[in-house]
Parts: structure tokens; sequence; C-alpha cells
């Protein structure tokens, strides 16, 4: 069931001419959107559905630099600097406060992990910090669980994804931006080899550039126009309670379940390490590219063939740019939830916190999560099609990292010193035989 989104206003008319056009409004769009709008730049953000409606709603809240693949580390610094004063910058919520995060366990392997990865993390001057048996306790009252240890990150926090979203969007209509909701992208205008706009249900806008932030779609989108862009969407499944005990004031990792206190009171919860994969034409096409991934870390995923063969994102579609797209047959993607995860999740709170047993539920669903091979996202322009930009490839952290992909984004597409070094989100490396290999932490 889609997650219910805080409302955004559209507007009327697609302007004729923009200087960016912003395909998607999910976080990575609305938050380039609001950047690029504040650097003065006119922007159209155009959204197939409504703002939010797909990954950006669905996702479990957490604003974490803890457990940050390294390289994306620093924009996930930046992005929690951003957060920090987001609530007062936009003059709305976000629900964003900085919590601190912990992760708790009994397993000797990912505590092994936990804390080579801190050591490496203090090179970032990163602060986190690794938590004896009695630490992780002390931090974790009322549970039954006897953990060998955790991780706390003290500057980390949480934020609701239906909220943060569309207040991004909001703020960019503000600067200036127009937002255009129930409006497919269906295609690029290219003129001599060059971008010059889009091609929507409604008609054609011209533009110097366009950031296709398409979330699960844009490896699709890519392909219409030659352009290879490896994608894999791992659909996973989640929660939400109605108002219940206080557990924690942020996000707490327990083994095989996350909780992350929501502002109403209840938790948003979700099963760590239990995705299902799909088998698609999309995916037998980059299967090479994934396989280190699949081989290393997928351990918890689980493979199948469904829907998504035939139709969605990762099936094999062509389209005519003057009908009917698959991004209209899709308005929101909503691959629904697996009620079998639900129950357990469900199990799993009562087992770690008796206090949590018989707490109801209050809204569950599915969101299929775009990954690529290396784990980390794409934010950069595609050499081979000057005037197109992406950002996209978020592989389960673009909430939390959102305004910094946001502002980075921004700086690349308006051509300004970038908040952080973009070289490890380049596109190029998709195309020019880098060894993606697998990715870090995830
Ligand atoms: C269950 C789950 C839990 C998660 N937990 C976390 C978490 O705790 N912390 C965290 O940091 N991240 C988390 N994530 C990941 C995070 O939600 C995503 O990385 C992030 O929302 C991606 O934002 P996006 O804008 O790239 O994609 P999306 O939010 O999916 O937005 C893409 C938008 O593009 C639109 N679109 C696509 N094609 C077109 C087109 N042709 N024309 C017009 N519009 C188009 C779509 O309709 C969609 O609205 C989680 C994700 C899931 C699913």
């Amino acid at each position: 069931m889609p997650v219910p989104v805080q409302p955004v206003v559209s507007d009327d008319a697609l302007p004729a001419s923009v200087d960016v056009a912003v395909i998607g409004a999910g976080m990575a769009g609305s938050a380039a959107a609001y950047f690029l709008a504040e650097k003065g730049h006119s922007v159209a953000l155009i959204e197939k559905g409504i703002v939010g409606g797909e990954q950006t709603s669905r996702n479990w809240g957490w604003c974490r630099q803890q457990h940050r693949d390294l390289r994306e580390l620093p924009l996930a610094m930046k992005s929690l600097e951003i957060w920090g004063d987001l609530n007062r910058e936009l003059g709305t919520e976000t629900g964003f406060r900085r919590t601190g995060l912990v992760y708790v366990t009994n397993r000797p392997a990912d505590f092994a992990q936990w804390e080579e990865w801190t050591l490496k993390a203090r090179e970032h001057q990163m602060h986190s910090r690794v938590l004896t048996p009695e630490e992780a306790k002390a931090m974790t009252p009322g549970s039954t669980g006897e953990w060998i240890g955790g991780v706390h990150s003290p500057n980390d926090g949480r934020a609701e994804p239906a909220l943060a979203g569309p207040a991004l969007a909001d703020a960019a209509r503000e600067n200036g931006a127009t937002i255009h909701q129930n409006c497919a992208v269906r295609g690029l205008d290219i003129q001599a080899g060059k971008v010059t706009g889009v091609i929507t249900e409604r008609g054609r806008v011209r533009s110097r550039a366009v950031l296709c932030a398409g979330g699960a779609w844009s490896s699709l989108f890519c392909r219409r126009h030659g352009v290879r862009l490896p994608q894999a969407g791992v659909r996973s499944t989640s929660f939400f309670t109605k108002a219940a005990p206080l557990i924690t004031e942020g996000g707490l990792s327990l083994p095989n379940v996350t909780l992350r206190r929501r502002l109403d009171g209840g938790y948003t919860v979700g099963l760590s390490g239990r995705g299902l994969v799909e088998m698609s034409p999309q995916g037998l096409l980059y299967a090479r590219d994934f396989w280190p991934t699949l081989k290393k870390r997928w351990t918890g995923v689980t493979l199948g063939v469904g829907r998504s063969f035939f139709d969605g994102p990762e099936s094999f579609a062509h389209w005519a740019f003057d009908r009917v797209s698959p991004f209209e047959r899709h308005r929101t993607l909503d691959p629904g939830a697996d009620p079998k995860l639900v129950h357990q999740g469900l199990t799993k709170l009562a087992e770690h916190y008796p206090a949590l047993k018989g707490v109801e539920v209050a809204h569950c669903w599915g969101g299929l999560i775009d990954s690529t091979p290396d784990g980390i996202p794409v934010i950069s322009a595609v050499e081979s099609l000057p005037g197109l930009y992406l950002s996209t490839g978020f592989t389960g952290h673009g909430f939390g990292i959102g305004p910094g992909a946001g502002r980075l984004a921004a700086d690349i597409v308006a051509g300004d010193p970038p908040i952080v070094d973009p070289r490890p989100f380049r596109y190029s490396r998709m195309v020019d035989g880098t060894d993606l290999g697998a990715p870090g932490m995830l």
C-alpha cells in the first residue's frame, strides 16, 4: 500500500524553457531542484506520479554516517551537517532529530566488521564509538539480548520520509522552481548529439541541462537513449506501528530487525537482510556487473521470478515519445508488503523487547531499492551525451545522504565547485572498464 505522503501543490502549465529539467521528485530530484533554484537557476521538477511517492516515502528514515561505504562517507557527513539546519532553513518540519543511532549484535562477524569500520572512519573525523557488551546492554534497557558489543554514532539521526522529500520540493518551489506531478518524461530531446530538453506526456520543455533522478526507473530511461546504467532492484518490506512504549529516541539495529522512533510515537520497522531480487531482463543484462555483489554481500537476498520479468522498471521496453510510455503505466511503483515478513518483524520485536509485545501495525508497504554494482550512487555528468546528468543508484542510502547528494548534483550541473570530491560518483566508472567490485557494508 502506498505510504501516506505530505501532498505538494503542482504548477498548472509546463514552462516552455528552463535552465534545468529535473526528472523525478524523490529525495534526489527534490533536493537537487531546491539547491539549483537557490543558486538562481530556473528549474522544472517533473514527476510521473506524486512527489516522494516511491522510495523516498517508503524508507526507514535513518540519516546515518555510521557504516557508510568510505567512498561515500564525506557526502554522508556533509548531509548530516545540512540535515542539522534543514528544519530552520526550510521553515518546516522534516522530522529530523539528531538522536544518534545504536547497533547491537550477538554475531562476532558483524562486530569485527563494525570495529574495523570505526577505526577507518576516524581518519575522516567521523565520531562513532564501539560499545563493550556492558555498554551495549546499558544502551538497550528492557531488551532481552545478550550483546557481544555494538556501535553508537551520536551525530547521526532520523527524519520522517513522508515529510522530508515534500518539504524540499515545496522549498524548491518557494525558490522559483515549478513542480509538475502526474507528468511522465517520456524521453530526452536530443539535437546534434546534445540534450536540449525533455519530452513529457504534456509536451516539450527546452533546457540547457537535464538531471535524471528517476530512482529505480533511471536505467530503463537511460537505455532508451543508448546510455548504459547497470541497476538492480531489491524488494523490501517495512511497516510502522501505532504509538508504543519508548525503547529508543533514534534508530536501533538489532539482529534481523531495525526500529526507528517516529514523530507520532510509533516505530518504523525494517527487516534487515531480507530483500527479494526478482529475475528480470535488466537483471540478466547486467548480471556480470552484479555478480561480485551477489557472491559477497547478498546472503540474505532471495532470488525469484515475478511480474518484473514482464513489466515495470526492469523489463525490456521500447516506446515512441508520442505514445504512452512505461512511466505513465506505473505512476507510483507499489510492490506491496510481504505479510510473512511483517509477522516475522513483529515476532522479533517482541522477542527482543517484551514491552513491545502486542504492538499494532498501523501500515505496511513494499519498496524497490535501486542498487548499483559497487553500492554507491552515480552523481555525475554523462560525458557521452552532453547536457545529461544523473543522480541515482542510491542503493538503500539515498534518504540520509539526500541533502548532500542534492547539493552535489546542483554543484555539478551548475558548474560550481563541488561540496565534496565527486570522483567516487562519476558515471564513467559504469562504462570505462573500472573494476566495480562489491560494495562496502550495506
Ligand atoms: C524499504 C526501504 C528502506 C530504506 N531505508 C533507508 C534509510 O533508512 N536511510 C536511507 O538513507 N535510505 C533508505 N532507503 C533508500 C532511500 O529511500 C532511497 O535511496 C532514496 O529515497 C532514493 O531517492 P531517489 O529520489 O533516488 O528515488 P525515488 O524516491 O524512488 O524517486 C524517483 C522518482 O522518479 C520518478 N520517475 C521515474 N522515472 C520518471 C520519468 N520518466 N518521468 C517522471 N518521473 C519519473 C518516480 O516516480 C519517483 O518518484 C530505503 C529504501 C527502501 C525502499
